[in-house]
């Protein structure tokens, strides 16, 4: 057997919507993008959502329209794929990374408010492999001590904290289409948000920071002359990436459905053999599981490397745990302890999970598992 770590589900949809997008010579940024939009925050939602090229460029976005500029300290987690401290970077301000708990992957708002200075301007929470953090606390934290909130939910579209999707709490929430994530436009990413200054804004930014669009400049019936109130970027999704978008979200419902039931069945078998540790999901949290992963304890034969060593050479393709970014090169200026991302980082191990992943696959890929653990 040859079982990847993940795989896109896309088919025959996704190719025609591309297709006759490129047939209807509106390539670049136009009606469908809008349309995505449209379908995204109804989704989620949320009253706005705007498109970009990433996650990471959403991010960036986010934080500028928000005021975050040079000299700003920004909280993240630094138990996260490494864009997240990025944008902040590229934004001008300074990561300052917090710590996690184990159980969840996810910040805390403990772990936040520990670090809160008088140069905090904003906080960025990461629902950590789809597994939504405890948002309510975080906000009433963010309220308190006047903080920008802005939600890096790259993994977590579809995810609901309290009942409610992610995206729709009001704050503004960043969203990822690369294919490792939920849905997939080959790159790509989302911003919703509630406020219509915000929304604006951001619809300027990601367009070079023109006032007007190039849906209303081409419809226009009269000459209108464009105006550039402020420095923007080119973030701007593709017609082509929005129609595939369009086609990945009516499949949404069917992909979280049997990603949860295959991680339903790793809970129920891999809970049998005790030096594993699997999730340990709030009852606040119901998870997409973008990623599914499990804790090594120090009970296990093997240590972790070798476990996906074992693995690998019986056709099953794993990958470490979560990064953490206070530990890499790049961000050594920024190091401090932290405990909990620490031992999360060096001791999961993340499990193969796609839509498709067939019965067989799935049970293979346990009973090696077994074979090598017990
Ligand atoms: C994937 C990811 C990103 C970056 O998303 P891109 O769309 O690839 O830019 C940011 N934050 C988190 C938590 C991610 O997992």
């Amino acid at each position: 057997m040859n079982i990847p770590i993940a795989k896109p589900y896309l088919g025959i949809e996704e190719e025609t919507a591309a297709a006759e997008a490129i047939r209807s010579g509106w390539v670049s940024q136009g009606p469908k993008v809008k349309e995505f939009e449209e379908m995204f925050a109804l989704y989620v939602g949320a009253k706005y959502a705007v498109a970009t090229t990433s996650c990471t460029t959403a991010l960036h976005a986010a934080l500028v329209v928000s005021g975050i500029s040079t000299g700003d300290e920004v909280i993240v987690p630094s138990l996260s794929f490494i864009a997240t401290a990025n944008s902040v970077v590229h934004a001008g301000a300074i990561p300052v990374f917090a710590d996690i708990d184990p159980d969840t992957c996810n910040v805390t708002v403990e772990t936040i408010e520990k670090i809160i200075t008088k140069k905090t301007k904003a906080v960025m929470p990461v629902h950590q492999m789809g597994l939504p953090v405890d948002l309510n606390q975080i906000m009433d934290l963010c309220k308190k001590r006047g903080l920008v909130l802005i939600e890096d939910a790259a993994c977590a579209i579809g995810s609901e904290y309290r009942g409610k999707k992610i995206g729709g709490h009001g704050n503004i929430a960043c969203f990822s289409f690369h294919p490792r994530k939920i849905i997939t436009t080959g790159e790509g990413g989302m911003i919703t948000t509630d406020n219509q200054v915000i929304a604006e804004r951001l619809r300027r930014f990601r367009h070079h920071g023109m006032s007007v669009s190039d849906i209303e400049r081409h419809t226009a019936d009269k000459v209108i002359i464009e105006m550039y109130p402020e420095i923007g970027y080119n973030y701007r999704m593709t017609d082509i990436q929005a129609a595939i978008g369009i086609e990945q979200l009516k499949r949404l419902l069917f992909i979280i459905k049997r990603r949860r039931q295959i991680s339903d069945l790793y809970n129920t078998e891999l809970r049998k053999i005790p030096c594993l540790k699997v999730p340990k999901i709030p009852d606040y949290a119901f998870p997409n599981y973008q990623s599914y992963w499990v804790e090594l304890l120090d009970t296990s034969p093997v240590s972790r490397d070798d476990l996906m060593r074992r693995l690998l050479k019986k056709g099953i393709a794993t990958r470490r745990g979560i990064m953490a970014i206070h530990m890499e090169e790049c961000y050594k200026k920024y190091y401090v302890p932290l405990p909990g991302v620490e031992h999360v980082t060096k001791n999961t191990i993340l499990l193969p999970l796609y839509p498709t992943m067939t019965v067989e696959e799935q049970a293979y890929v346990i009973q090696c598992i077994k074979e090598v653990l017990q």
